[in-house]
């Protein structure tokens, strides 16, 4: 089954408003095991991995969010650009 197939069937059994909460879950999830990298001098494999793991589960938690809101790809697209371009002149700026 396509990947998009399944997240809208995730979204149907369990509503938009389940999803959203279970994205924020999420996205806690990854802060934890990005925050946990800093526990120690060096980081695992395994602490690597679970930041892997989280990152799969937000992006999975992020494509059921721009269904559940009818995202505009081209919304968003033209955001991604801006942040962008901001990120671009903060380097180039020295800041
Ligand atoms: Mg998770």
């Amino acid at each position: 089954m396509p990947d998009r197939d399944i997240m809208a069937a995730a979204v149907d059994k369990y509503g938009g408003a389940r999803q959203l909460v279970k994205c924020c879950e999420e996205l806690g999830e990854l802060t934890q095991a990005i925050c946990k990298l800093f526990d120690g001098a060096q980081w695992s494999e395994d602490d690597i991995e679970a930041v892997v793991e989280e990152v799969a589960d937000v992006e999975i938690m992020i494509a059921q969010v721009r269904m559940i809101l009818a995202i505009d790809p081209d919304m968003e697209q033209r955001w991604h650009d801006r942040k962008l371009r901001r990120l671009w002149r903060q380097l180039d700026d020295g800041t």
